[in-house]
């Protein structure tokens, strides 16, 4: 399971790496995802040689923006450094005064519109950078005219996440944006988990979304890559905020704390390109395939089904990618989950009431039968 040489294993074990299947997904605090030997290549190319980092995100980002379509880009160390550089870019606009003094927000408005229906975890990286999250509407949606109110209120972006794009009778993002530009106002779309299918990379962006931010977590890039993309004087703003501005440019920037590195700015551009480049259907087969497959091996020791994990963690039918099973009390399931992590061979799992979900997407093949021998074992000891 383990593809390190001894020595290697043996080091990461003193260190506390212990070697998980993971078949929750692609979750931060279990690493992200694994990078292909393509992107792993490029990464150790980078290390072998120091390299201009302001060029290398400057080129890097005019390569990225032109495969996905966009007007500009730039590689940032993830989505969440990516929202708070975005709102610093909105916020100061190159102005080198205001670009020193975030969080302290200098000569605009720090009002950051959230609809309140779009609540959501990461709208807490607004503040970081001087942003100061402004509610609009209430828990089921928002009116027109609520929106136009606090923008004339004033504030400086609109911050929109795409997975809840249209929620309730929330305002979706083509309203949102006809009203916003009628303020002059910018519209950040955090789109971190939409890279699948692979158009949305430039979609939002033509639907004028000023700003778009993706993590490359989802697009089996690595767990500290992402980008900031769209508007050109945006994406330059952020170019002006960030890390290369404080070393290398007049200003002490307040993006100095969102430090990349060579090989992880390589790797986020090449597994973006990787990502377009793979056989999306063939991806989609295989899971259903080998999720048939374990449904088939686990036979009638528990209820097995193929079905569908989404990235906002709702099972659904298709695409099938995982497999889901199904006990008689929501204590069967979590005891199963816990089992199966606490097994000599940790299976992490997902449980969902009294359900456990078996996410294929992060697992490699080789240890379906793994996760199958240990699913057999755990109900054969339970009816013991
Ligand atoms: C994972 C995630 C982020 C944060 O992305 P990082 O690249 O891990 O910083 C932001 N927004 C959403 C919706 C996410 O799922």
């Amino acid at each position: 399971m383990t593809h390190s040489s001894p020595s290697g294993a043996q080091a990461l074990d003193a260190l506390g790496f212990r070697p998980v299947i993971n078949a929750c997904g692609i979750y931060t605090d279990l690493g992200g995802s694994r990078l292909s030997s393509l992107v792993w290549e490029a990464m150790s190319a980078a290390n072998a040689s120091f390299a201009s980092l302001p060029d290398l995100l400057d080129r890097s980002g005019e390569v990225l923006a032109a495969t996905i379509g966009v007007p500009a880009a730039r590689v940032v160390p993830g989505a969440s450094a990516g929202i708070a550089l975005a709102i610093a870019a909105c916020l100061t606009r190159g102005d080198g005064a205001r670009m020193e003094a975030l969080p302290e927000v200098i000569g605009v408005p720090d009002a950051v519109v959230l609809q309140r229906a779009h609540r959501y975890k990461y709208a807490r990286c607004v503040t970081p950078a001087g942003g100061r999250i402004v509610e609009v509407g209430d828990e089921r949606g928002t009116a027109e005219s609520e929106l136009t109110e606090a923008l004339r209120g004033g504030a400086t972006a609109i911050l929109h996440p795409a997975h809840l794009d249209g929620v309730g009778t929330s305002l979706p993002l083509d309203a949102v944006v006809a009203i916003a530009h009628r303020h002059d106002v910018p519209v950040v779309v955090d789109a971190a988990y939409m890279s699948f299918p692979t158009d949305l990379f430039g979609a939002y962006t033509r639907r004028g979304a000023d700003l778009t931010v993706f993590s490359a977590k989802y697009y089996w890039g690595p767990n500290a890559g992402g980008f900031v993309c769209g508007d050109a004087d945006l994406v330059d703003a952020v170019r002006a905020v960030d890390f290369t501005g404080y070393e290398s440019g007049r200003f002490l920037t307040f993006g100095r704390i969102f430090k990349h590195d060579r090989a992880t700015v390589v790797a986020t551009v090449v597994a973006a390109q990787e990502w377009l480049a793979i056989d999306h259907e063939a991806r989609l087969r295989g899971y259903e395939e080998r999720a048939n497959a374990i449904v088939a091996a686990i036979g009638a020791s528990v209820d097995a089904a193929p079905r569908s994990f989404t990235l906002d963690e709702r099972i659904v039918d298709e695409p099938v990618n995982c497999v889901v099973l199904t006990l008689a009390t929501t204590d069967a399931a979590s005891a199963l989950e816990a089992t199966l992590a606490g097994a000599p061979t940790p299976v992490l799992c997902i449980p969902d009431g009294n359900q456990v979900v078996v996410c294929l997407e992060t697992v490699d093949a080789a240890d379906d039968a793994v996760i199958v021998n240990s699913i057999i074992t755990t109900m054969e000891a339970k009816d013991e």
